[in-house]
């Protein structure tokens, strides 16, 4: 009898150890997901005697192959700041047609420099329409500067590309072993390593040695559940952004408008105050149709957007229709950064001129 389930015992363990065999080798023999790289430049490829290519920039990545099938290509070799509007378009576009012809194409890394590279990451954020993880990845040191940290943040890079658990979070920064989202992301400090910070809501996420690890979700609106098509985008809407000080004067505010802008972000002081004669400037704005989104230039929190209908009555006055008309015309920018906020905006009036609507997309995005 003992000798039965001794038997019974052993033949239980070899199928389980068989099982589990074959699990492990399944695994083993899983093809690597493939990331492809897309360079456009920045302080990560800027060598002093020549810029490092996207190829060069691969080769930088010991061990890269134990994570991934690299793939790459360079779309430019520039400082972020030299990037055109055109060709944010065309980067999008590309990204877009990429996942679109190829299936099995699991992530996409971009590098970029520092200084727009938020911008950036929120324009694909709201552009690029699959859930596969896009990556944008920069450096504060050069690769001739003891200290580089390009090659070790571009592998985290490809680690966040290439894990299933980072489909679906919207475009995603990586810098310095954190995973920030591109909607929230902002380069704090001009010098520091750590610069790239969320400030009120914090990290994703981080890369750590043995695994990626994500702790939040982004809710809002982004991706594939995003409504802008960048193919149906000939050009972008000039926008501009202008900062609230004291004093400040609004006819800056009707330089912009009479130099062809259709919107205006005012990076508002507090919770979107004016000052000077910029209500005057934002009137201005208004009356020639702009729509002018106020935000706060205070780096965190929210400038609330208007509920409800245009009020028949202000300040204890009855509006006329083009006060109501104009009242209709300023919108808030929620917690959207200035930067950020001009960038839903312009991508907003590709689509509609309709106040309401554009309020909605702050609500949503
Ligand atoms: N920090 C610069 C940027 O944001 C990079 C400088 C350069 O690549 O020349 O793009």
């Amino acid at each position: 009898m003992r000798l039965r389930s001794a038997l019974r015992l052993t033949l239980l363990a070899a199928a389980v150890l068989a099982t589990a065999t074959a699990v492990s080798f399944a695994q083993d023999t899983a093809p690597l997901p493939k990331v492809r790289l897309i360079a456009t430049g920045g302080t990560i490829s800027n060598r002093d005697g020549g810029r490092l290519t996207a190829e060069e920039l691969i080769k930088s990545m010991p061990g890269l192959d134990r994570y991934v099938r690299p793939e790459y290509e360079q779309f430019a070799n520039v400082a972020s700041g030299s990037l055109t509007l055109e060709q944010w378009l065309e980067l999008s576009r590309r990204i877009n047609q990429l996942f679109k012809d190829d299936a099995d194409l699991a992530g996409v890394v971009v590098t970029s420099g520092t200084d727009t590279l938020e911008e950036t990451a929120y324009f694909l954020d709201l552009t690029v329409k699959f859930d596969r993880p896009v990556v944008v990845v920069g450096s504060m040191r050069n690769p001739s500067t003891l200290g580089y940290e390009g090659a070790a943040n571009l592998l985290e890079g490809f680690r966040v590309a290439a894990d299933p658990a980072s489909r679906g979070k919207g475009v995603l920064v990586v810098l310095n072993d954190e995973i920030n989202a591109a909607r929230e992301v902002t380069k704090t400090d001009a010098l520091r390593l750590q610069t790239f910070q969320t400030r009120g809501y914090g990290v994703l996420g981080v890369v750590d040695r043995d695994r990626v690890v994500y702790y939040r979700d982004v809710i809002r609106r982004h991706t594939a559940a995003s409504e802008f098509d960048v193919f149906a985008i000939k050009e972008l809407p000039r926008v501009d952004v202008i900062l609230a000080y004291q004093g400040a004067p609004g006819d800056l505010i009707e330089s912009a408008v009479d130099h062809g802008a259709k919107g205006i972000v005012i990076a508002g002081a507090g919770a979107g105050a004016t000052s000077g004669t910029q209500s005057e400037g934002i009137n201005y704005a208004l009356d020639k149709g702009a729509i002018v989104v106020i935000g706060t230039r205070t780096g965190s929190g929210r400038v609330a957007a208007r509920r409800g209908p245009v009020p028949a009555r202000f300040g204890g006055q009855t509006l006329t229709d083009e006060q109501r008309a104009r009242f209709a015309r300023r919108l808030s920018a929620e917690d959207l950064a200035p930067v950020k906020a001009r960038i839903l905006l312009m991508l907003a009036l590709t689509k509609t001129q309709d106040p309401a609507e554009i309020q909605r997309m702050f609500e949503e995005y």
